[in-house]
Order: C-alpha cells, then sequence, then structure tokens
C-alpha cells in the first residue's frame, strides 16, 4: 500500500530528557524512510515542555547520533523551515492559544483543584477501588466564575472535557480500530498551573500544524491515543495515519529495559544508547540494519539492507505490531556483514581511529595492506586493535612460555628460531613465495610438523597464537623487523633457559 503513498510529512519528535537510545533511533528511521520513499519531509521536532525532566545535553547527543546514523531532517531547530519553530518550548503561546479556544467551545475548562485535594480525591477513590479519575468538580464552574478566578490569579490548569457518555473509536494502522468507552478517560489535564502545555495538546497542536500526515511513534502512547483522537476531533482537524511501532523488550525478552540492566549491558561492551555503540567500534549501517528489523521484515529470508535498499524497500504493511527483543549476537552478525560490505580504503578510514586511541603509531599505507587480510575477521572496528595492532608495535610484549613450540622444549625452539632466521636472512622480501617451501622443508628437516614451527613464528613475529595468515604478516611487516623480531624471540628463550 505504501508504494503507492504520496508525499508525507512526518516528524520524529523526542523529548529531551535523556540519553538517544535504540527505541529513538528506530522511530526516527521508518520516519525518516518513509519521508525519502514517497519524497516527502522529514521533521525534527523537540518536544522539551517538561522542565523538570529536560536535560541540557540531550539534544545535541540526540542531533549527533541521527546524524550518525545518517537520518538528516528537511525541517527541525537548526535547520529551520517554514513550519517553526521546531522547539515546543518556544512556542508556549501557540498551545495556550489553541486551549483558549478549547474553552470557548466548552471543551476544556479551568480547574483551580489544589494538589492537596486531588491527593485526597485520589486516596479516596482507591478506598472504593473506583478508577483513579479527576472527579470534575471545576467542569462545571460556570465560565464566567471560571474567568474571574483565573483574573484574581487563582493558580489552575486546564483540563480536556471529555465526554461523559458514548464511546470513540480510533483507528491504529496495525492494529485497526481500538475503542473505549469515553467513562474511561480521565479529564486530562492540557496546561499546567506553570502554562506549558502538555504532551496531549502540545504534539496535537503542532501535527496539525505542521501538516503532519503519518505519526509513526512509541506505543506507550497507546493508551492515552483515544483522548488525542477527542483533541483531534474537538478542533475538526484532519487527522493523521497513527502507526504505533512495536515495544522493545531486553534481548532476555523478559519485560524492558531497566536502568541497571542496561548499565550492565555496558560493562559487556554493548549499550542501547546510540552515541556509544559508535565508541564500542560498531558502524552506522550497521544499526540501521539491525534495528530497521526489529519490528520490520521485507519477507521471511532477506537480511542484509543497506539505508538506500530499506529507502526502496520499506512498506508499512510489514511493520509487526508484536513486542521485539534486543538481539546483541545479530547486532554483531550485522556489523560484521556490514564491515566486509565496505571498501578497503573506506574500513582503514574507520579502524584508524581506534588503532591511534590505542596508542599506536599507523601508517597509512601499512594499514591499506592490512585490510584485506583482517576484514574478514573483524565484528567490530576496535577489533583491528587486538587483531592488526603489532603490525604497528615496535616492541612485542611476549610471555617466553608462549615461544617454546608445541611438544617442544626452550632449546629445540632456539635452535628452530636460529635455522628459520638463516633461511630468511638471504631473502630480499619475506613472502608465501619466496619463504614458505623453504620454512617447511627446515620443520622437515628437524622432525617437526610445520604447524609447530610456524606456531612458534608466529608468536614471535606477532606476538599472538592466532593472527592473520603467517606469510602475508611476515610481507608486510617487513624483512628487517621480522629478524629483529626472531633475534627478540630467541633471546626471550634464552632468558628462559637461564631461569630454569
Ligand atoms: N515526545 C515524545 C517522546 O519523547 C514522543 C512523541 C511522539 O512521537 O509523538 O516520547
Amino acid at each position: 500500500m505504501s508504494e503507492k503513498l504520496a508525499p508525507v510529512r512526518v516528524r520524529f519528535a523526542p523529548s529531551p530528557t535523556g540519553r538517544t537510545h535504540l527505541g529513538s533511533g528506530r522511530t526516527a528511521l521508518y520516519n525518516y524512510l518513509l519521508a525519502r520513499q514517497t519524497g516527502g519531509q522529514f521533521i525534527l521536532r523537540i518536544e522539551d515542555t517538561d522542565q523538570r525532566r529536560y536535560v541540557p545535553e540531550a539534544e545535541q547527543e540526540l542531533m549527533d547520533s541521527l546524524h550518525w546514523l545518517g537520518l538528516n531532517w528537511d525541517e527541525g531547530p537548526d535547520v529551520g523551515g517554514p513550519y517553526g519553530p521546531y522547539r515546543q518550548s518556544e512556542r508556549k503561546g501557540i498551545y495556550l492559544d489553541y486551549a483558549h479556544q478549547l474553552i470557548e467551545q466548552d471543551k476544556a475548562y479551568y480547574c483551580f483543584c489544589t494538589a492537596e485535594r486531588l491527593k485526597a480525591v485520589r486516596a479516596e477513590q482507591m478506598r472504593l477501588k473506583q478508577p483513579l479519575q479527576y472527579d470534575g468538580t471545576c467542569r462545571n464552574l460556570s465560565h464566567q466564575e471560571a474567568l474571574d478566578r483565573v483574573r484574581n490569579g487563582e493558580p489552575h490548569v486546564i483540563r480536556f472535557k471529555t465526554p461523559h457518555s458514548g464511546a470513540i473509536t480510533v483507528h491504529d494502522y496495525l492494529r485497526g480500530d481500538i475503542t473505549v468507552e469515553n467513562s474511561s478517560i480521565d479529564d486530562y489535564i492540557l496546561v499546567k498551573s506553570d502554562g506549558w502545555a502538555l504532551y496531549h495538546l502540545a504534539a496535537m497542536v503542532d501535527d496539525h500544524l505542521m501538516k503532519i500526515t503519518h505519526v509513526l511513534r512509541s506505543s506507550e502512547w497507546l493508551s492515552t491515543f483515544p483522548l488525542h483522537g477527542h483533541i483531534i476531533r474537538a478542533f475538526e482537524w484532519e487527522e493523521p495515519v497513527f502507526v504505533h511501532l512495536s515495544v522493545f523488550l531486553k534481548p532476555s525478552g523478559k519485560g524492558k529495559m531497566s536502568k541497571r540492566e542496561s548499565n550492565q549491558l555496558i560493562q559487556d561492551g554493548y549499550s542501547i544508547f546510540i552515541k556509544d555503540l559508535e565508541n564500542l567500534g560498531y558502524l552506522p549501517e550497521a544499526v540501521i540494519n539491525w534495528i530497521a528489523l526489529m519490528g520490520w521484515s521485507y519477507d521471511d529470508h532477506t537480511e542484509f539492507f543497506t539505508l538506500e535498499d530499506l529507502v526502496k524497500k520499506f512498506s508499512l504493511d510489514h511493520l509487526n505490531p508484536a513486542p521485539a527483543a534486543i538481539n546483541f549476537t545479530k547486532f554483531d552478525h550485522f556489523n560484521g556483514l556490514h564491515i566486509r560490505h565496505l571498501s578497503q580504503s573506506d574500513l582503514a578510514q574507520r579502524v584508524k581511529p581506534f588503532l591511534l586511541q590505542a596508542g599506536l603509531k599507523v601508517d597509512d599505507g601499512k594499514l591499506l595492506r592490512i585490510i584485506p587480510i583482517i576484514q574478514e575477521r573483524l565484528v567490530t572496528l576496535d577489533d583491528a586493535v587486538q587483531v592488526a595492532g603489532f603490525f604497528f608495535k615496535e616492541e612485542l610484549e611476549i610471555d617466553p612460555e608462549e615461544l617454546v613450540g608445541k611438544n617442544m622444549n626452550a632449546d629445540e625452539s632456539i635452535q628452530a628460531l636460529e635455522k628459520a632466521y638463516q633461511i630468511l636472512l638471504p631473502l630480499e622480501t619475506i613472502n608465501s613465495e619466496t619463504a614458505e617451501e623453504k620454512l617447511r622443508s627446515l620443520a622437515e628437516e628437524l622432525n617437526l610438523k610445520a604447524g609447530q614451527l610456524f606456531g612458534i613464528l608466529r608468536i614471535a613475529i606477532t606476538g599472538q597464537a592466532v593472527s592473520p595468515p603467517l606469510f602475508e604478516c611476515m610481507d608486510i611487516i617487513g624483512k628487517e623487523t621480522v629478524l629483529k623480531r626472531i633475534e627478540q624471540a630467541k633471546n626471550y628463550l634464552r632468558d628462559l633457559e637461564f631461569d630454569e
């Protein structure tokens, strides 16, 4: 169906109250895809009317995260646009005007009930096991009396006057019609006593004024969706298409991620915060691919998608409203796939900052030669430090014990290294063509398996038991350093003998 959609206007409307996590990333992504697919607009709106929960750094992190993911917006607080301002804190008066309009039409009312009174009402309702709702005390004040009290400076909020009888049906694109009795809907506060509008009013007003055609948002808003329907209809506005996206569950699939669990995750080298994923060596391409599939699928087997693919293939009809567990094993898998999909020079550029950060001195030419032999081995970009750090080190730290060949003693290992050294010394360059056969013959001569000899050489030259192919490593490291490292390894082994 969505293939035929006319250009949409969609918005991502986060509240800057904390860090930007995967859930926000996915909501932004789906909105972005719909906009790009239909040639419409993707709007960033900052919903910062809740002054108490406002976190100053949050907005920057949010924008950085979206930029990193490649989800650029057409209208927003930083880039402007024809329907601004795009920060709700700059639209206070607009919401108040609309709230007053509802009051004029008897669809909203001033409420002067104090916090203490409301608390008492609530306690009583709890005692009587009644639904916890505003009891309507101020609902029937005369308009004049209410106005007088407002003019006298009495603290007040503005509440929506939800009809007492009947029912409302709202439509969710994925779930169909949702009908609720009006009696179960509270007279929600639209404007607080400090004059700031709450989400329910502010978002509906903005969606209308910003000509939003599709609202793709978190399903946490499903419970107040009927109220939103009432507000839109009270103004007789056209309703956007509402799509409530599936909930993210923690990896175990049991419940939503808590703060404590997300901290634990960071200790395990993962994170639900997008900014952290960048530092952990994940590619934005992999994040996009992974989150796209948490709540959407193209068919039952395709799993590799670039952002470009998704723009073409995304469809509202293939969204799945069922909760999706966050699966980091999958994420690693996608990261590996996307790393292998990068061009060698692109991968080199992305790996370099991690090598530098690990204190290595990186030579670009050498790095480019290394990429082809490590590309298959990386799960995250920072794995390059482990896998290929030895290429850039002056000195290797080696535990001498590890230099002792399998089923050999230190002396035999020294002999083997010495003979290998002599074989390599006259070669102009060391690679599998020039050296492999000779070293295999050496192993035979010494009554060793090739693996035993290569094992010692590998540790001597790379400092690790597992490495990219030995001869390619030697080729890149270069004869001089290879010989130096063999020499050094012999010294380590001699120390070991001496200690014994
Ligand atoms: N500002 C809301 C939030 O951060 C989102 C609103 C929406 O998408 O409609 O949860």
